[in-house]
């Protein structure tokens, strides 16, 4: 007798076909499947039920809050959900989701690096973390990014089902439009995805890339990957992307004293000239023991400037939830999940 399946890792089409295969009619497997997705509700059957591990700690600052679920063995999940205010007026949040536990990538600016890799999720893990979000916090979330912890073209099968599901329109309905996932720039993950992308109903997925510095010696420097696969053949691999009307995210850490010099804002733009992309100045969030501080106002501000004086599309990406560790780069802090949590007295 295998064990029940978990309906968090199911598409409706895979539900209704099992649910079928076992005797049910469609039309009301298909509202089990609503109301498992829609309401948070599903009666357990002997074949399948619906199992998300529960919260274990939360910790905000201001609307930012991270949240983790404890798997067995003891490993923690890391999400975090971030608020923004929607051109409409509506707040509308984003949810940062982790595709592994820790990561093998071993970036040098990174807090996850610091853990090593200790485990793939699974797609209902990554599914999971939305389903607490939504029905355990009782957030609404508009967006999703692969941005927590973990390399998504390292896990990419569960990373792309899990994708699969989110955008199950009988499901979460996140349209694909609203996902994005970033990448450490793995020319072969890269391919997968583009080919997933090419698609029918997933042509506006969204790449980010973490570029993070404007030549191979930096690069290499601050990220090992590069030194198997340098930013030419980055380049190669990006410029498969189908482009759909969609910019690729290009991620650039800021880090002082490493990447942030006018000089480096030129290098960087003519680099990324043959490409239809909007950079993204990420303010570098200081990791446990950092030997670089976070960058001044002014540095992000004047390098900003260059990019764009470059004729290059750019936005500075507002820093949320630092003080927590909650911020890009940050996850993965064991010091934090040995701290007792700071349990929400009041729903959020
Ligand atoms: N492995 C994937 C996704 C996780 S990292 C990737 O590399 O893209 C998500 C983003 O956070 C990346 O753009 C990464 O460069 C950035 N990041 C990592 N450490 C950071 C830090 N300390 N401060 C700011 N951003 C950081």
């Amino acid at each position: 007798m295998h064990d029940p399946a978990n309906i968090l890792a199911m598409t409706s089409w895979q539900f209704t076909e099992q649910a079928a295969a076992r005797g049910l009619a469609r039309s009301h497997a298909l509202e089990l499947y609503r109301t498992a997705f829609r309401e948070g509700r599903f009666n357990d059957l002997d074949w399948v039920r619906l199992e998300a591990a529960s919260i274990a700690n939360i910790v905000r600052e201001f609307d930012t809050i991270k949240f983790t679920q404890e798997l067995h063995g003891s490993l923690e999940t890391e999400s975090v959900v971030l608020p923004h205010s929607g051109s409409s007026g509506r707040a509308r949040n984003t949810l940062c989701v982790s595709s592994q536990i820790g990561c093998a990538m071993g970036c040098t600016f990174c807090e996850t690096a610091q853990m090593g890799l200790m485990k793939n999720l699974s797609a209902e893990q990554i599914v999971g973390q939305w389903f607490a979000a939504r029905f355990m916090l009782n957030i609404t979330i508009d967006n999703i990014v692969f941005m927590g912890m973990g390399e998504p073209t390292d896990n990419l099968d569960q990373v792309i089902h899990a994708i699969r599901i989110l955008a199950d329109r009988n499901g979460p309905a996140i349209a694909p439009a609203r996902i994005a996932v970033s990448t450490v720039g793995r020319a072969a993950g890269i391919a997968r995805l583009a080919d997933f992308a090419r698609e029918a109903g997933f042509h506006k997925l969204r790449l980010a890339v973490s570029i993070n510095a404007p030549n191979d010696r930096i690069r290499s420097a601050i990220m090992p990957i590069n030194r198997a696969e340098p930013m030419a053949a980055l380049m190669q691999a990006m410029l498969t992307w189908p482009a759909h009307g969609q910019r690729i995210l290009i991620e650039y850490v800021l880090i002082p004293g490493v990447n942030d010099s006018v000089e480096h804002a030129a290098e960087l733009c003519e680099y990324l000239s043959p490409l239809h992309c909007t950079v993204n100045v990420i303010p570098y969030n200081p990791r446990r023991n950092s030997p670089w501080p976070a960058p001044a106002e002014e540095s992000v501000a004047s390098f900003t400037k260059a990019i764009a004086a470059n004729g290059q599309f750019v936005k500075r990406r507002q820093t949320l939830g630092r003080s927590v560790m909650a911020a890009c780069g940050q996850l993965g802090n064991p010091t934090i999940r040995r701290r007792r949590a700071i349990q929400l007295t009041t729903p959020v």
